[in-house]
């Protein structure tokens, strides 16, 4: 069954951290090149990358012919090297970024120096005063609220100001219940939001791993799955079509809902991600 319909695809990598690893991400980015993505994102400090891992990560995709998008956290960062960095990923011919807060190192706060932006809507700020239409910004949406949010209203709110202030696309956090995610764009559209809200995709691969990243980005895994994973112990084979089945069936769900587009997080790891795809697409 073929259920895509124009609807847009972009896939997320992360820095390697040495040489064995960039041969894998590129080789990885080919074998998904099966998916047609509109474009591929990179991410920005997480997991103890650097910014220059970003950078050089852009530089190797984009020679494999991907159009490419750094991710750019402002926490931690001066406006000063903010800007630098927009000229550079200008010069290299980057037009998409996607802008967030980021986090602080645990032990350092949330809010780092005096010298910092706050949230991500005052990135978009910056960099739609730095660059005017330069770049296409996507911002983080949370279908679940982000975890450090007082309320959900309060959460959307910040969502639309991120909007307003000039993003032209969203990416959601992962999420395992459609309705959060329908729900979120109901509440963001009543609100007048009109740009695409793309749902982030989460592929099941390692049960320790999924339990430790939601508890820390606050996205839920129903309990049936937890359970049923829990269950399987060490039989990755169990796990990964276990994981491959019910990813499926939410974008399924998704795509069927006339979603705007699929952004998989594919951890550098083509193997889920294509067999979600040959589900989806055979
Ligand atoms: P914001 O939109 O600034 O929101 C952060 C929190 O502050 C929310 O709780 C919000 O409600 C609140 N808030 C916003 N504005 C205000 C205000 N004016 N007053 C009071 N509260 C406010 N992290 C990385 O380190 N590197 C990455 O590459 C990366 N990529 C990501 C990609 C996607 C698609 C997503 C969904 C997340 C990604 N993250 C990444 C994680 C992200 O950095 C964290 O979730 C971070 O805690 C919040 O970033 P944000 O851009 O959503 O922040």
């Amino acid at each position: 069954m073929t259920i895509l319909n124009g609807q847009a695809i972009s896939l997320e990598f992360f820095p390697p951290r040495d040489e064995a690893g960039r041969k894998r991400l590129v080789e990885t980015a080919n074998t998904l090149k099966s998916l047609n993505p509109g474009y591929v994102s990179v991410t920005f400090g997480a997991g103890g990358t650097t910014r220059d891992g970003t950078l050089e990560t852009v530089e190797i995709l984009s020679g494999e012919g991907f159009d490419t998008a750094p991710h750019l956290s402002c926490i931690g960062s001066s406006p000063d090297d903010l800007r630098r960095l927009l000229d550079r990923y200008r010069d290299m011919g980057v037009r998409r970024i996607v802008a967030l807060r980021g986090d602080m190192p645990s032990g350092m706060g949330m809010m780092g120096s005096q010298d910092t932006l706050r949230y991500a809507v005052d990135l978009v700020r910056l960099i739609r005063e730095h660059s005017g239409d330069w770049f296409h910004i996507e911002v983080a949406a949370y279908p679940e609220m982000h975890p450090q949010a007082s309320g959900p209203q309060k959460d959307l709110k910040h969502f639309v100001d991120k909007v307003n202030a000039g993003a032209d696309g969203a990416i959601t956090q992962y999420f395992f219940n459609a309705d959060a995610y329908f729900d979120f764009v109901d509440r963001a559209q009543m609100k007048g939001v009109t740009i695409p809200i793309i749902p982030g995709i989460m592929p099941i691969t390692n049960y320790a791993q999924l339990i430790r990243f939601s508890e820390m980005c606050g996205a839920e895994v129903p309990r049936w799955i937890r359970l049923r994973l829990a269950e399987m112990g060490d039989d990755r084979e169990s796990i990964r079509a276990f994981g491959v089945d019910v990813v499926t069936e939410l974008c399924q769900t998704l795509l069927e809902n006339q979603v705007p587009g699929l952004h998989f997080y594919t951890l550098n790891n083509a193997q889920a991600t294509q067999a979600i795809w040959q589900a989806l697409t055979t």
